[in-house]
């Protein structure tokens, strides 16, 4: 085990780990002390591999409430990548280490009161966040804030669980609407919802919403693609670059 400045790592364990697909899950972890971070930041990860003397880092999204000790990362298994697959063949009881400062300027913008959040696959990460947190905020002391989100996949599983609470969030709540949509629904014929990616589908709902630009911000997290698709429609649409905000996963090969 490294000897890690516990100034600056906190050390977690893998307490379950969800498959939503082969490629796609979620790691539940327990810390040893409350975290403190505001909703829509990101936490660097790190996974001691090989008897390596530091552990191998990378940045997720972290899903919780401010001050809780458990926290779930939603994650993409990428092939070859040097990290997620030995995160793949992780057991609970594991190890994992936390670099302690959260950080992130990905957050609810406070300077309006309508969002509208676009996510692919695990990007809803920081809207679980933020609306959780929104949540669990008493009704009286609750931003009037209106949210949209559209939360795209290739297939629906790939959107698990989060699916479901999103859509008893929105169900119990109006200012929340919930808009799953799939690209490949050929593959599961019960699908019934919206057909298409993020950006296909996500100015018709955003025109639906009726939200007032001036009051609006947009949100966009995960596939640089999506993002950079949504980010036009944003600006095509009249938003100003301040209200346009983005977390990009990764930068794509080319
Ligand atoms: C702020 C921030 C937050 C993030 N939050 C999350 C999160 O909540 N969940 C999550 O799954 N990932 C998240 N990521 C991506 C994550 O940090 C890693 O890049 C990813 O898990 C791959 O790590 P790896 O070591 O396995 O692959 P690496 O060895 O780092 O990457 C190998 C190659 O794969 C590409 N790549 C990385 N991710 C993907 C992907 N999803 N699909 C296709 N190609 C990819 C990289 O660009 C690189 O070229 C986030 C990234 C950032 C910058």
């Amino acid at each position: 085990m490294p000897n890690l400045d516990p100034e600056r790592y906190l050390r977690l364990t893998l307490t379950r780990r969800e498959h939503f697909t082969d490629d796609v899950g979620v790691l539940h972890v327990e810390a040893s002390e409350p975290i403190s971070f505001t909703p829509g930041q990101y936490a660097t990860l790190g996974l001691v591999v090989d008897d390596q003397p530091r552990p191998l880092l990378r940045p997720y999204s972290v899903i919780g409430t401010p001050g809780d000790t458990h926290l779930e990362f939603y994650l993409e298994r990428v092939d070859d990548g040097q990290l997620t697959p030995h995160l793949w063949r992780l057991q609970p009881g594991a190890t994992l280490w936390m670099r302690r400062k959260i950080v992130g300027r990905f957050v609810l913008d406070t300077e309006v009161h309508h969002h509208v959040m676009a996510a692919t696959v695990t990007g809803v990460g920081p809207y679980l966040s933020i609306l959780r947190t929104w949540l669990d905020t008493p009704a009286s002391k609750r931003r009037n804030d209106r949210f949209l989100l559209i939360h795209g996949g290739s297939y629906a599983s790939e959107l698990g669980r989060y699916r479901h609470e999103m859509e008893d969030y929105a169900a119990q709540h109006d200012a929340i609407t919930y808009i799953p949509t799939v690209s490949r629904p050929r593959e599961a014929l019960d699908w019934t919802g919206e057909r298409g990616r993020v950006e296909d589908v996500l100015r018709k709902h955003w025109d639906a919403a009726g939200f007032p630009l001036h009051d609006t911000a947009l949100y966009t997290c995960g596939h640089p693609q999506m993002i950079d698709k949504a980010q036009g429609i944003g600006a095509r649409a009249g938003l100003s670059a301040d209200r346009i905000h983005e977390e990009k996963y990764f930068v794509e090969r080319h």
